[in-house]
């Protein structure tokens, strides 16, 4: 892939159209990504993040990148039966 056309690797959607894009092995996630799984694996913070327009912090994010990375590849082996390799 080119670095002119990085793209989140959930929704596809291009690198300029994102505010953040966060690179993993192989793989990106963009923000709007990273909220959506952590509302799904946290229903509890979306009424906190409502309320709170602060930005997270770097740590923040990558901790949910992390979260939502590791719930993906726990969704893939449960539901297709894909064994992924972890690092
Ligand atoms: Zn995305």
């Amino acid at each position: 892939m080119a670095d002119d056309d990085i793209r989140c690797s959930f929704c596809t959607k291009h690198r300029n159209i994102t505010k953040k894009l966060i690179a993993g092995h192989g793989v990106y996630i963009c923000d709007e990504c990273i909220d959506l799984c952590d509302s799904i694996l946290h229903p509890e913070r979306r009424e906190e993040k409502e309320l709170c327009l602060t930005f997270p912090t770097l740590k923040e994010a990558y901790d949910h990148y992390e979260e939502a990375r590791q719930a993906y590849v726990m969704m893939l082996r449960l539901h297709k039966g894909v064994d992924i390799k972890e690092d």
